[in-house]
């Protein structure tokens, strides 16, 4: 079997409704799919993480390189092509664009075989996992707290037991937003904070000071991800746990805050960190220090099912009668192609989502919807 072509599909839709993080504004929904066609007739998907037509270029970098190929050849490929742009490009988009190919080859690499990626990474430790809605962005034109309270309450509603809300905007509203949101959904409904690295060091610490008292199981990027030793005194200084890890790629990109511990919860993105190739890679290094792993997701449904079959394979750490929940991120904001790009679009009942258990990612891709959101 060998690599016959490589496409890339910009996917586009302008929104309604513009939305921020704390670091970046949305206006419009872009996201990359990776198709990877073999000499049988075999295709394969994946999809980067991170700003579209510039994954694409990349790509269209290694493409010289992976015409020809085997593709089974997952772990030689992945080598190679790192080290094709290690002298200019050790993190960033030549690793965000390595991971959508990676995740095609291992969807071509299930189909051949004819089993999930996840058995062919050594087997899954769960067939569905609890979701965590994501959102709660600031939205333009209408009020911050009650719009966010609102979303909360329809995330409790719709039968999600946790929530991330985002934060780094301005140290008292977000206080204001965390009790809000608090008083809104009751005791029992996780809550996680994500500040998308817009604080300071001491911003961070009063906030996690302040906001512990409304029961906040996560502290997500307080500040800029290059700032390990500021990670580090925000873990040290408040009592919330610190979670981070999707700006940090490849086991090199991750090795120096896992070691350092200045997390307690570590990250990985499949689509951003290296792919599955890597993503196992990262797992394995956290678990053997001792690290929570709880992945990073944005994207469309190849995403989440790459993510889904990533999260299957993530052991239990530590092994015990009632295992620490192995959270998935699922985000609900608005994006029209997000599940219209395959045929079967991939939902939660009541906050769960079932594992596909189909060759490769489990998906069928929508032909029609990459060419009604293709970028025009
Ligand atoms: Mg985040």
């Amino acid at each position: 079997m060998k690599i016959v072509d490589i496409k890339t599909h910009i996917l586009d839709f302008k929104l309604d409704t513009a939305f921020e993080s704390a670091s970046m504004r949305f206006d419009r929904r872009q996201h990359l799919l990776v198709e990877v066609e073999c000499d049988n007739g075999l295709v394969g998907w994946g999809e980067c993480l991170g700003p579209a037509a510039m994954n694409a270029a990349v790509i269209e970098g290694y493409k010289n390189r992976l015409l020809g190929r085997d593709p089974l050849q997952t772990e030689v490929i992945w080598i190679d092509l790192y080290h094709t742009f290690r002298d200019q490009g050790q993190r960033g988009l030549s690793i965000t664009a390595l991971s959508g190919i990676d995740i095609a080859l291992w969807d071509i690499k299930g189909k051949f075989f004819d089993a999930p990626i996840s058995t062919l990474l050594g087997g899954r430790f769960r067939d569905s996992v609890n979701a965590y809605a994501t959102g709660s962005f600031k939205r333009d034109g209408v009020d911050r707290i009650s719009d966010v309270v609102a979303e909360a309450k329809r995330y409790k509603a719709e039968g999600f037991g946790a929530t991330k809300m985002k934060i780094g905007f301005n140290l008292e509203e977000d206080l204001e937003l965390i009790r809000e949101v608090r008083a809104a959904v009751g005791p029992d409904m996780k809550l996680m904070i994500d500040a998308n690295h817009g604080y300071q060091v001491d911003e961070a610490i009063e906030l996690g000071k302040r906001a512990y008292q409304y029961g906040i199981d996560w502290f997500e990027e307080p500040v800029v991800p290059e700032w390990l030793d500021a990670y580090r005194e925000v873990k040290e200084r408040q009592p919330i746990p610190v979670a981070g890890g999707e700006t940090w790629h490849s086991r090199w990109g991750m090795l120096e805050p896992l070691r350092q511990r200045v997390v307690s919860i570590i990250q990985p993105d499949v689509c951003g960190v290296g792919g599955f190739t890597e993503f196992r890679r990262v797992v394995d290094l956290a678990q053997t220090l001792g690290i929570r792993v709880v992945p990073h997701v944005w994207g469309t449904a190849v995403q989440i099912a790459a993510s889904l079959q990533a999260h299957a394979t993530i052991a239990p750490a530590p092994v015990r009668q009632q295992p620490l929940d192995a959270m998935f991120e699922f985000d609900r904001t608005e994006n029209p192609f997000r599940q219209a790009v395959v045929k079967k679009p991939i939902e939660h009942k009541n906050g769960v989502i079932e594992i596909p258990n189909s060759p490769g990612l489990g998906i069928e891709i929508n032909r029609e919807a990459l060419e009604e959101f293709a970028l025009k």
